[in-house]
Formats: structure tokens, sequence, C-alpha cells
């Protein structure tokens, strides 16, 4: 109790640091993590193994740790981080979305996509986005904050049991796929989102043993940290979102633009594309008579060309409120067909969970 007259500090919603947990740290922290608790640093291992493997943080299931010690270490290195708000299924349950709140309230949502082939899972690198792209749910929310290591990772680590447990429909199946494509620009959170990548891709007992192969980082264009993110030499793959060719509708659609421009955004995929030994893939929401003119589409496959890119169109999902929505299927074909002049590979993304808000930041919108 504060003495009369003594001023008491009430934290501001989102500054209280998320708990620290055994997903925010390196192997060789969780060892001196673990000694520092007093006990051996081979404990920094099995907890290791029980997390990123089993898949588990009950304690009452870290039955190789003397019962004495599950408690303390579990309360120690695998705090509760979020809690379910709920899951929204469609597509006949292949889709599935979580509703997440974090220790502090704050909501994140994470998607896990199931194919024939594949299961994807889309998860959030920051709570809101500073990036402020008007088409975006996420961007007209603003930043709340960043989020740690382990907040991204047990997004995935949540969907990796629930897909075992055989929670999602079609039965029990492994993760392949993971896409930086929920909430948040990645390389604003640069540090978390790497450190993240590694205890996914780290082999057992220190990661999730996922492929690099497998993981796609979705940025708006933050050239630096392109640049950084191929020093680390990660086979992941790089999504570029650039939704115009030219400088004029880009800047207002991806307002970064105005800092790192059309040309210097493709030199630095280029050059990601060249490092990793990755092909890049351009993502391109089709918004109707705003950037899906013929025009358009043939400067498009003019940049691209010859970089062994991809496009990936994706037709607008509108936001509420939103005064634009996607092309008309003729407008879409014709620049299907533009981009395919050049030789350039397209895809239209398939539009999964639309019907249950599935896309880009809305379900966390439609919470607050
Ligand atoms: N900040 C990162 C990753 C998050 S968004 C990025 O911008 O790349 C993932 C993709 O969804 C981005 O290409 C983004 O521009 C796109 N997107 C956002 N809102 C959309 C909407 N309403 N309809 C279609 N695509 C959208």
């Amino acid at each position: 109790m504060p003495a009369p007259g003594e001023l008491t500090f009430v934290a501001p919603r989102g500054a209280a640091r998320p708990p620290r947990h055994l997903a925010d740290l390196a192997p060789a922290e969780r060892r001196s993590a673990v000694a520092e608790l007093g006990e051996k640093p081979f404990r920094a291992r099995q907890l290791s193994r029980h997390y990123f493997t089993r898949l588990t943080d009950d304690p009452a299931e870290l039955t190789d740790l003397p019962a004495a010690v599950r408690e303390r270490l579990a309360g120690e290195l695998l705090p509760s981080l979020m809690s379910v708000v709920r899951h929204v299924a469609c597509d006949d349950g292949a889709t599935r979305k979580t509703l997440w709140r974090l220790h502090d309230g704050t909501l994140v949502e994470s998607v896990l996509m199931r194919y024939p082939d594949r299961v994807t899972m889309c998860v959030s690198s920051q709570a809101g986005c500073g990036m402020n792209c008007p088409f975006c749910a996420t961007g007209q929310a603003g930043l709340d904050r960043n989020l740690s290591t382990a907040e991204i990772v047990h997004q995935i680590v949540a969907g990796m049991r629930a897909l075992r447990d055989g929670e999602v429909s079609g039965g029990p199946a492994r993760l392949t796929n993971v896409v930086f494509m929920g909430m948040g620009e990645p390389l604003a959170n640069y540090n978390r989102v790497v450190g993240a990548i590694r205890r996914l891709t780290d082999p057992d007992p220190d990661g999730a043993g996922l492929s690099q192969r497998g993981i796609t980082v979705s940025t708006v264009g933050l050239v630096p940290a392109m640049h950084r993110l191929a020093d680390e030499g990660f086979s992941c793959r790089l999504a570029v979102s650039l939704h115009a060719p030219d400088d004029e509708l880009r800047d207002t659609l991806v307002p970064v633009n105005t800092r790192w421009p059309v040309r210097e955004v493709l030199d630095a995929a280029w050059s990601y594309a060249e490092r990793s030994g990755r092909r890049i893939s351009i993502e391109y929401a089709l918004i109707r008579d705003v950037n899906d003119q013929a025009w358009r589409a043939d400067l498009l496959g003019r940049l691209v060309r010859g970089h062994g890119a991809h496009v990936n169109l994706i037709p607008l999902n509108p936001t509420p409120g939103s005064r634009w929505t996607a092309s008309r299927p003729e407008d879409e074909a014709a620049f299907v067909a533009g981009l395919q002049a050049h030789g350039v590979p397209v895809t239209v993304r398939d539009t999964r969970g639309q019907e249950i808000d599935g896309a880009c930041g809305q379900l966390a919108a439609s919470a607050r």
C-alpha cells in the first residue's frame, strides 16, 4: 500500500513487458536462466524439448523432471503468454482463425489454413501496425505494441499442437508453412521476428524444427531491414507488398513508399533473392479502378520480369467503411494477362476465411 500522499504509478495499457519465456531465449541463454534458478543447465534442454517438440507447457507433463522443480521451472520459463478469446472456423473447418488475448489485454490473431498438400499458419508479429496502409484493417487502428519473440512463437506452437491433436478438421496433421502476414509489419519488429524464425527452425531440442524454406516474411518494403534479413543467411521466402508499380500511387497505398520508393524496394528484393536463393513473391491487392488498370499491369510486368519473381494478386478484401472494393472479374483477368504477356508467373490468391473476417486484422478489429 502506498503511504498517504505517495504517488502511485499506473502503467498505461500495453506498457507492462510480456513475461519472460523460454522461447525468448537462445539455447545458451536458457541454460544460464536455469542455472540462475539453481538447477542443472541440462534442464534447459528438457524444458525446450517439452515446449518445442512435445508442444506442452503443462508442468504436470514434465515427468522427466523431479516433481519439486516442475512447477518452479515451468512457472519461470513457461509462463502463460496468451489465452484464446475464440476460434472461428470456415471453409468446412479447413480454415480456423484464433483471436488471442495477451497478458496486458492486447488482442492479436492467427489463422490456420489447411490445403491438400500443406498446412499454413498466418501469424501476427505486432499488435496493430504502424504502416498505415489505407486499405488494411490493421493499418487503421495504428500500432499497439511489438510482440515478444515468445508471443510470436507461441501462436505457432499452439497451432502445431491443435493440428497434432486433430482439433482442426481433416484429422491429425503437421504444420508445413508459416507466413508473417497477420497483424503487423514483421521487419519493424526485426529482432523479435528473427528470434522467432530461429526458434521455429532450430532442430530438436532447441526449436520446433520447421523448415526455413516453409517460412515467408512479408514486408511493406523496409529496405535497410530487407538487407539485414539477407545478411542472416536464412532460406526463408520474402514477400513484398507492392500494390502499385508507380511511386505516385504507391505513396498513397503504402505510405512508407515516400521513404523507400518502388525502385529501391525492388532492388533490395532482387538482392535478397540472389543471396537467399529464393524467388521473391510480389503481393498486389487488386483494388477496383485504383490500381487495376492495364497500363499498371504492363508497368509491373516490365519491373518484375527477368528476376525470377512471382506475382500474387489478392482480390481486395473490403474493410468495414472502406470506399474501395475488389476489381471486376474482367479487369482482374486482363491484369493477369498483362503480366503473363511479360512471362511473369501470376497467381490469384484464394480468399480463404473471408466470411469469418479472416483477412488482415478484421477479427481483432471487430472485437475492439
Ligand atoms: N505488414 C506486412 C504483412 C502483413 S499484411 C505487409 O504489408 O506485407 C499481409 C498482406 O495482406 C499484405 O500484402 C497486405 O498489403 C495485404 N492486405 C492487407 N489488407 C488487405 C485487404 N483488405 N485486402 C487484401 N489484401 C490486404
